[in-house]
């Protein structure tokens, strides 16, 4: 399979600047894949914004159905392109195969297929009912907003560009993507599938612009209708802040520190297993990850032998037999190292892994399971994004809850046991935007889920309905239906006409709530108005 090294940045040719560079043709190898696309400048940016917005009259102007169709084109040539987009991946990232082909790509694929199949229903104008105005007509009309700006991350390069970009497109936006300055070649490739698709249809409604930060500030200060930024809670409080000075609204997908919570009743073997891939895979780079694991006393010691074992038999590596790849950046691998030395320095024992090791010439931190933690340690507290699974010993669930609450963070929980009732309360007291229940992140997968955190964890949904009306704007439209000559409240007002409304008022609004249906009567605890 050979492929050219793609350039984008500034120069001729335009600001989607996804031109070929001359020098580079290759193999998608990690070697190629070392020449780096220059970045964009200011001007390019701006440029790109133009051309988006060029192709929006058109492409909002078609119907829901059509767009959905050519969609389901784009699906289809990321599919041609499998091999490809699989390679590039591994080779910007460092992750397995298997990992870019399940995480990555076919969740995009499911994602693209649900809103083809629901995105047209979802935004056709709603009736609702006009209230005390009978001889009106009401409707909600769900319109999109312009050009959309995604910026996205490095650790799933694929699919937190494709999933905000298609919603957008999905909804009638157009779209200028700058991905993560550490993996620019899948951000490009994913931009050179929507000029492809459909024989070059709609060729321009994804623009990329490659760059580091200066380059994502730019997008957010081009004037672009919104932004979908996925990152980091430091650099999504930046963009938030860019944002405001022209109320640009955004959508944040930000970090967490997920806790994974064992009650006493679990399937232990299931439980140490769930943890362990949601610790480990793609090697703990994942906004989701289990990053903390609260254990009640009377299964602790069992369900940390589980996991050392379990920990043992990953194969680390590059190859087909890897089950995870490496620490994707140095900066990254940096912040894995500091937050191990402080839990050891604090007392944590290092029961597996802790070493650093080689993978595929990339620097990495071993699967690594820590105990005799707490929350004094910066691997309990702050983002590791990393393959470290710090275990404590908890006196109960509700401890577990009230431990796992204490964070800034709120974006997934797990949650392992088998009563129902023990369950459900900790599904309710957990703060976080997403909780999966005797598993861990798969909430992800599930299109019809939105997605998004509490707290720091972000503003805004992904997914599902709810990620499809982020990129809408609510158009109420009141008609009215029987053309009389003037309305009751039109000037010059009727003499009588405060006379009538308080009469009709009295009658309409007078009585009082059953004290023994209404909840704000419920003595016992019900919920209060
Ligand atoms: P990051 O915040 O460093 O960078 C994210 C993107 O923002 C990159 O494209 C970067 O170039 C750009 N950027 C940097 N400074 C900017 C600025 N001032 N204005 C605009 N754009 C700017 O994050 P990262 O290291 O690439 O990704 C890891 C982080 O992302 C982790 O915290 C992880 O939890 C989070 N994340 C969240 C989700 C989610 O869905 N909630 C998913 C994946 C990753």
């Amino acid at each position: 399979m050979t492929r050219s090294v793609l350039q984008a940045g500034s120069g001729s040719g335009g600001s989607v600047a996804a031109k070929r560079s001359g020098a580079g043709s290759g193999t998608a190898s990690l070697r190629a894949l070392d020449h780096r696309p220059m970045d964009a400048t200011p001007e390019d940016v701006n440029r790109a914004r133009l051309r988006a917005e060029a192709a929006w009259a058109e492409w909002r102007a078609l119907p829901a159905a059509r767009r959905a169709r050519h969609l389901l084109e784009v699906r289809a040539t990321l599919i041609e392109r499998l091999d490809d987009v699989v390679e590039t991946i591994v080779a910007d990232t460092g992750k397995v195969a298997t990992e870019a082909v399940v995480n990555e790509v076919l969740v995009t694929c499911e994602l693209i297929g649900w809103y083809a199949k629901h995105a047209p229903r979802l935004l056709r104008p709603t009736k609702v009912r006009p209230g005390l105005l009978l001889h009106k007509s009401a409707e909600v009309r769900h319109e999109p907003l312009g050009v959309v700006g995604v910026i996205s991350p490095w650790n799933y390069p694929l699919v937190l560009s494709m999933s905000p970009v298609v919603t957008a497109l999905f909804a009638g936006n157009t779209v200028v993507l700058k991905p993560s300055e550490i993996t620019p070649h899948v951000g490009l490739l994913a931009g050179e599938i929507f000029a492809q698709a459909g024989g070059g249809a709609y060729g321009d409604i994804v623009q990329v612009v490659t760059g580091g930060g200066e380059v994502g500030d730019a997008l957010v200060r081009s004037g672009v209708a919104k932004i979908a930024f996925t990152g980091s809670v430091r650099t999504g409080k930046a963009v938030m802040k860019a944002a405001a000075e022209t109320l640009t609204p955004v959508l944040l997908e930000l970090g967490g520190k997920d806790p994974l919570i064992v009650c006493e009743d679990a399937d232990l073997d299931r439980a140490a297993r769930g943890a362990v891939w949601g610790a480990f895979t793609n090697c703990g780079q994942t906004c989701m990850a289990t990053e903390r694991v609260y254990v009640v006393d009377s299964v602790y010691d069992e369900f940390v032998d589980r996991v050392v074992r379990l920990t043992g038999k990953v194969r680390q590596g590059t190859g087909p037999g890897s089950d995870i790849g490496a620490t994707t950046h140095e900066g990254q691998l940096r912040i894995i190292e500091s937050h191990l030395s402080d839990a050891i320095a604090k007392g944590a024992k290092v029961l597996a892994g802790g070493e650093k090791v080689n993978i595929g010439g990339r620097e990495s931190m071993e699967p690594t399971v820590l105990v005799d933690v707490d929350h004094t340690m910066a691997t309990m507290r702050d983002e590791t994004f990393g393959p470290l699974l710090p275990i404590m010993r908890v006196r109960d669930v509700d401890e577990a809850v009230k431990l796992a609450n204490d964070s800034p963070y709120g974006l997934n929980a797990s949650v392992f046991g088998r009563s129902k009732r023990v369950l459900d309360r900790v599904v309710s007291q957990l703060q976080s935007g997403n909780v999966c229940v005797n598993d861990v992140m798969v909430s992800y997968a599930i299109p019809a889920l939105p997605f998004g955190g509490t707290k720091e964890s972000g503003l805004g949904r992904a997914h599902g309905a709810d990620g499809l009306y982020e990129f809408t704007q609510t158009k109420s439209v009141a008609s009215d239906r029987l053309g009389l000559r003037r309305e009751p409240q039109w000037l010059p007002l009727p003499r009588n006409l405060a006379r009538l409304v308080r009469t009709a008022m009295r009658l309409r609004y007078r009585s009082r709530p059953n004290r023994s249906s209404h909840p704000s009567y419920d003595t016992n605890g019900g919920t209060e108005p």
